[in-house]
C-alpha cells in the first residue's frame, strides 16, 4: 500500500490532460537528425493541425561520421541541407542553425543567453528538448543541450530583469508552459504518431549521411517488426512531460 504524503509517501502524480495541439512550438536539440529520430511524428503532426514549429540545432553535427575522407566543414554543409529538407519535408517554419562545433556544447551563459533570445523571439507554448537528467552514457551535446533549454525556460525566459538587453530590443519575456523531454529513461507522456510516421520517415530519410545506407523498404520492416512485438498497430513518440503550470485538480462534490 502506499504510504500517505504525510509519512513521507509519494503522492500519484495528477494526471495531466492530453496537451492541444499548441499554436507555436519549439524543438532545441543538439545535432541535425535529432529530431527527426526522437520528435518527428509529433512535429509532423502538429504541423499538419496548424502549428508553427521552430527548430533550434545547436551543433552543426560536424564529427558524425565514419568517412575517413570527410571533413567537418564538408560535413556542416551536407547536414545543414539535410536538416533544412527534412524541416521542408515535415512543414517546419524556420530552422536555425547555430553551428558550434558538434561534441563540444558547453552550459555557458553566452549559449543560454542566445536559447533564451530565440524563445522569446519565437514564443513557443512547448518546447522539445533533449532529457538532460537520463541515466548512464549521455551525449555531452544532448545532455547540455538539455539543462541549457531548460534553464532557460525556467526561470530566465519568464523574468525580464534576466537578459535585459532582449528587452531593450523589444522582445517581452514568455512562460513557456510545457517542456517535452526526448530519451528519457522514465517518459510519462505519449504522443500518437500513426498516422504521421510515413511523413517523419520521409524527413528521416533526408539525413542520407547518418542512415547508413538504410532504404525506406528497411525502415518499414523495421517498424512492421515493432509492431509484430508490440502486438498492435499504434505508434507513439514517448517523452517525460513537465508542466509549469499544473491544471486544477478536480474539485471534490460537496
Ligand atoms: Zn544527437
Amino acid at each position: 500500500m502506499r504510504r500517505p504524503r504525510w509519512l513521507g509517501g509519494k503522492a500519484p502524480a495528477p494526471e495531466l490532460p492530453p496537451l492541444d495541439t499548441p499554436a507555436r512550438a519549439m524543438v532545441v536539440m543538439a545535432h541535425p537528425d535529432d529530431a527527426e529520430f526522437v520528435c518527428g511524428g509529433t512535429v509532423a503532426k502538429w504541423c499538419a493541425e496548424g502549428c508553427e514549429v521552430t527548430y533550434v540545432v545547436v551543433t552543426g553535427g560536424d564529427k558524425g561520421t565514419h568517412d575517413e575522407s570527410m571533413h567537418p566543414e564538408k560535413l556542416a554543409a551536407i547536414r545543414e541541407e539535410e536538416q533544412r529538407a527534412a524541416c521542408r519535408a515535415l512543414g517546419v517554419k524556420e530552422c536555425v542553425l547555430l553551428g558550434h562545433p558538434d561534441g563540444h556544447t558547453v552550459d555557458e551563459e553566452e549559449l543560454r543567453g542566445l536559447i533564451v533570445r530565440l524563445i522569446r523571439i519565437h514564443r513557443p507554448e512547448v518546447i522539445i528538448t533533449w532529457d538532460a537528467f537520463r541515466r548512464g552514457f549521455n551525449h555531452r551535446d544532448h545532455r547540455n543541450v538539455g539543462v541549457l533549454t531548460a534553464d532557460a525556460v525556467y526561470p530566465l525566459v519568464r523574468d525580464r530583469l534576466a537578459y535585459p538587453r532582449d528587452e531593450e530590443d523589444g522582445l517581452a519575456s514568455h512562460q513557456v508552459n510545457e517542456i517535452l523531454l526526448a530519451g528519457s529513461d522514465d517518459p510519462d507522456y505519449a504522443v500518437d504518431v500513426t498516422e504521421h510516421w510515413e511523413r517523419r520517415l520521409e524527413a528521416v530519410l533526408c539525413h542520407a549521411s547518418q542512415i547508413g545506407g538504410r532504404t525506406r523498404a528497411d525502415f518499414l520492416r523495421m517498424r512492421d517488426e515493432q509492431i509484430a512485438r508490440q502486438g498492435h498497430a499504434r505508434l507513439e513518440e514517448r517523452f517525460r512531460r513537465w508542466s509549469i503550470r499544473r491544471p486544477p485538480p478536480p474539485r471534490a462534490p460537496r
